[in-house]
């Protein structure tokens, strides 16, 4: 199983004991998100220290304000590194508003054309923003790889299929209320279903309310295997194959 999206740098625990629970769990590929320039070095660094490790490397929403020409060359630099496998996570965030709207949109259309540049996939991040978001990815993401983290648009399911778009789905599935979301997991065709943890944020039941780790996406999957009707192993395989194509494992 894998771990397509989490924070290691911001997991208390030392790495090297995250990834090695991850390990003994079946998780046996994670993917770290670099969200500004230290947290960048931070996650390609982790990428090279453990084999099990791969990078998303960019400027989160929360972090835009300012964006300019020097912050993209850091991640045009970042995302040279070999263990750099995608470029995020990008988007806008208008529940939060950390950053000035102005600026997370400055942000994330310059990590689209970036990721255009490089050829690597985008990791997407939005928040009660989805309107704005997804004109932007129609404009400027046409052919793109496209990887919706902590999938939250479940009435765009048929939307999202029609252009392509993965969908990785985390802890907050397995809630109990989220039944539109529970939907969507089920209906989502094999070939765009990816699963991640967001880590150390939104444990999946029956770790909710704990800080979470990459080790807890197997309760994920385990949930989304049983709502797709097919066995774990089934659910792994879809998931790891999704995963090899988009990062390059
Ligand atoms: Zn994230």
């Amino acid at each position: 199983m894998v771990d397509t999206h989490c924070h290691l740098d911001s997991i208390k625990d030392p790495t090297g004991d995250v990834v090695a629970r991850a390990r003994q769990a079946g998780i046996t590929r994670l993917a770290t998100v670099g969200m500004n320039g230290e947290s960048i070095a931070r996650a390609l660094a982790d990428a090279a220290e453990h084999d099990e490790v791969v990078a998303i490397v960019g400027r989160h929403p929360h972090h835009s304000e300012g964006f300019d020409e020097a912050g993209l060359e850091e991640i045009e630099r970042a995302a040279e590194d070999r263990w750099a496998r995608a470029i995020g996570e990008t988007g806008l965030d208008h529940f939060r508003d950390r950053a000035p709207r102005e600026d997370q949109r400055r942000a994330f259309e310059a990590q689209l054309d970036l990721a255009r540049r490089t050829g690597l996939p985008v990791v997407i991040h939005t928040r009660e923003a989805e309107d704005e978001t997804f004109a932007i990815l129609a404009e400027r993401a046409a052919e793109l790889t496209v990887i919706l983290h902590c999938f939250s648009a479940p009435s765009r399911l048929d939307e999202c299929v029609e252009r392509g778009y993965l969908c990785s789905f985390a802890g907050n599935v397995t809630y109990k209320n989220a039944t539109e979301l529970q939907s969507a997991a089920r209906d989502v065709p094999e070939e765009l279903l990816l699963v991640e943890t967001d880590s150390p944020y939104l444990a999946p039941m029956p770790m909710r309310g704990k800080p979470n780790e990459p080790a807890n996406v197997s309760h994920t999957a385990e949930f989304l295997a049983d709502l797709r009707g097919v066995r774990y192993d089934e659910l792994d395989a879809v998931v790891e194959e999704n995963a090899r194509r988009v990062f390059r494992w």
